[in-house]
């Protein structure tokens, strides 16, 4: 059973495994992640994924938000997508 996206949207970061540019983050937005997260692998979403994909670098969805386009601004702006990723910063135990 597919659960209903929340109407507003969602936030998510990705980490790519290798960095790419001097970028190993990119943080966007979308209705549904899913689908998004299928068309940045396909090279039809953004063109820095794009770019990463037909390199070869590996890149996954590691975190995500409930929010709308304004909370992706505000993350973006804060130029802090590493201290916000898992893989970067795992919880310590
Ligand atoms: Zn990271």
């Amino acid at each position: 059973m597919a659960t209903q996206p929340p109407p507003e949207g969602e936030v998510y970061l990705i980490h790519l495994n290798t960095p790419m540019s001097h970028a190993q983050h990119y943080i966007g937005w979308a209705k549904e992640v899913e689908k998004r997260l299928f068309h940045h692998r396909n090279g039809t979403g953004s063109r820095m994924l794009a770019v990463a994909a037909q390199r070869g670098i590996d890149f996954d969805v590691v975190r995500r938000w409930i929010g709308d386009r304004h909370f992706e601004r505000k993350l973006k702006n804060r130029h802090k997508a590493r201290m916000l990723c898992p893989i970067c910063n795992p919880p310590k135990s």
